[in-house]
Formats: structure tokens, sequence, C-alpha cells
């Protein structure tokens, strides 16, 4: 009995010895099934019906109209097409067709990811609508297009398996699924030094990201290096704004010194800073310092603390100065989050609708 040759394309060898070998019988394998779809290592018994059905794919809709072709391959007496898919993503996308696109996708492990993005790629490839949009659905609950769910999302990053967002970012450019690219690479830049993710280490004590995913573009290299200046740039206004809340108020005003004796008539004193003014001035001092003698800060790492010290810590200031310096610091980290997607070059698409005019311009997914 002829040994599958692993140099050899599985339809190659089925061809010249009649006969699938078990094991490179794919999952699903349905017994009842009435085609064959090949990749190279991987064959898989699958329905015609669920292929060509009405607004499934129309890619596989054309290419199963000839099947009474001459040319077609048949096994069993049953049409075998060969695909140039990977068998992981093929299995996977089969799975999901036949169990149905309607189904939650959900993205909560690395097997999840793997088995999503592999589903992402050939539901783009072959023009499944709906199946791209489910999965572009659990793609975006874990990477928002919004702030409020972006930080809601952080904040339970602790106590879960996340997303690594490199092999998002890398995903999201090969399937033009760029709204991706803002909320993963605002992850990463908080998240990762540049020495982690060039696997440099920049001084002693660079954590190595393992596995080390490379970026796939040289745009989302010079996106970061882009978003890490931004980031500076949007932490030295922040501390600015915190230095100047206070500055126009009087309430409570610095007891002025009792003064030694009697002024000479017409004698001014100068107007002193406020309480609050002082306090914020001195928060800005602190916040500086932690900028510069502790290790590089993220932007959100780094208005969590500014909180703490405002907030949580309960700086002595006004009721009024309190409320600017909520109202100032929502405002700055929401500029910030605007100004991203131009940052990176990359348009964020919120609505759905929007998606799907944006692949069906271009359905190879090629940008
Ligand atoms: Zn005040």
């Amino acid at each position: 009995m002829a040994a599958l040759d692993g140099r050899q394309p599985l339809l190659s060898f089925v061809r010249r010895n009649g006969r699938i070998p078990t094991e490179s019988r794919g999952i699903p394998w349905f017994p009842d099934g009435n085609i064959f779809l090949f990749t190279e290592d991987r064959a898989f018994k699958f329905y015609m019906g669920l292929l060509r059905a009405r607004n499934t794919s129309p890619w596989f809709e054309q290419r199963l109209q000839n099947l009474s072709d001459d040319s077609v391959d048949l096994v069993d007496n049953y049409p075998a097409i060969l695909l140039d898919d990977a068998s992981r993503d093929l299995g996977n996308f089969l799975m999901a067709l036949s169990h149905g696109c309607g189904k939650l996708f959900t993205l909560e492990s690395e097997q999840d990811f793997i088995a999503l993005s592999g589903i992402l790629r050939l539901a783009t490839k072959y023009h499944v609508r709906h199946m791209r949009e489910d999965v572009l659905r659990a793609f975006r609950l874990e990477f928002p297009s919004n702030l409020v769910d972006w930080d809601r999302i952080a904040d339970s990053a602790l106590f879960r398996w996340t997303c690594d967002p490199i092999p998002v970012i890398n995903l999201a450019r090969e399937l033009s699924a760029v709204f991706l690219i803002p909320p993963a690479m605002a992850f990463l830049t908080n998240d990762a030094s540049a020495g982690e993710v060039f696997g440099v280490p920049v001084h002693e004590g660079t954590r190595r990201r393992i596995p080390l995913h490379p970026f796939g573009t040289l745009e989302d290299i010079q996106g970061f290096a882009l978003m890490k200046e931004y980031n500076h740039v949007s932490i030295v206004r922040m501390i600015t704004f915190v230095r100047n809340v206070g500055r126009d108020c009087k309430q409570p005003p610095e007891p002025e010194p009792r003064p030694r004796g009697m002024s000479p008539v017409g004698t001014q004193r100068g107007i002193r800073p406020s309480i609050c003014s002082k306090g914020f001035h001195r928060t800005a001092g602190i916040l500086t310092l932690m900028l510069v003698t502790e290790d590089p800060i993220g932007y959100r790492d780094f208005c969590i603390e500014v909180w703490l010290e405002v907030m949580e810590k309960k700086l002595a200031v006004c009721r009024r100065c309190r409320r600017n310096f909520e109202t100032g610091y929502g405002e700055h980290r929401r500029i910030w989050w605007a100004g991203i997607a131009r940052i990176l070059g990359v348009l964020p698409v919120e609505h759905p609708s929007q998606v799907g005019a944006r692949w069906d311009d271009d359905p190879d997914g090629n940008h």
C-alpha cells in the first residue's frame, strides 16, 4: 500500500491511489457529504448544498456551477476541489458554515483567536459577508472603537485572557478591518515598551515578549513609533492642564500672613495663589517627577495616576476646581482618543454597513 508522500499534495496522491488515507481526513468530515474539499494535506467531506446555498458564498456558487466538467476530479464518485487555504483555516471555516453563521463567536482564548482569524480570512476570501460580520463583531468587543468601551475592556484585562494586539493589527491590515488598529495600537503602546516590541534590550530589565510577534507592515512599525510620541505629548499636555487648574480660583484663598505692624498707606499686597492652585501645582510636580524618574509609562496608565493623585487622594480643593479638573481630564482623554486614528492614518469605521461597503469595494481584501 502506497504511503502518502509528505512532499506531494494530497490530491495527487489520491488520484494515483484512488483513496484518501484515514489520517488525512480533516474535521469536519461528514460521512453522508457529497463533495470533497482538498488542501495540500487534508481532505474534508462536506455538503455541496451548504456551500452553494443562496447568499452564502458567491465564490463557491460560481465555482460549483460547472462540476460536470470532465476536468473535475471525482473521488468515490463525488467531486473533489483543491483549494489553496491552510488546512486549519479551512476546517474552522467549514465548521462555522455547518454550525450556522448566526453563531455567536467569542474571543476568549488563543485558540479562539486562531480559529476566528482563519474563519475571517476565508469568509473574506469567499465573500461570506454575514460570517465576516459575525467574526468582526467578536473582535470589536475586544477592540472597541469608543473610549468608554475601551476603558472597560482595559479595566477587566487584569483578570482574564487578552488578545495580543500585534497579531490583531496584522490581521486587520491583511483583511481590511483597519478600524481594529487604533484600539489595538492604543493597548499595545500602553502596555509594551519599544524594547519589548522590537526585542531589543534597551536597558537592564527590558522584558522580552514571548512569543515575539513582529509587525506585518512598515506602516504599523511607523504607527507604533508615532503613537509612542503622541502618547508622550498627550501626557505632557495632561500635566500642563493639571498645573493650571485653579489658577483663577480664590476660594478658598490662601490665608495671607498677618502683616507685621501697619502697612504704609497705599501698599497693595500681591495676589497670592489659592490653595486649589497650589494643590494642583504640587500634583503636577509629583506627576512630572514620576514621568522622568520611572520607567516609560503608557498614556492610560499615566492618566490613572493623575486620577489617583487628585481624586482618590482627595486633593484639598474647592468643589468648582474639582469639577473643572474632572471636565478637563475627560476632555483631554477624549481628544487623545479621537486623534489616534489620524496619527495612524486609518479611518475608524464604526457601522457594520460601512464595513460591508468597504469590503465590497475590494473583495479580495487587498488594500
Ligand atoms: Zn478652587
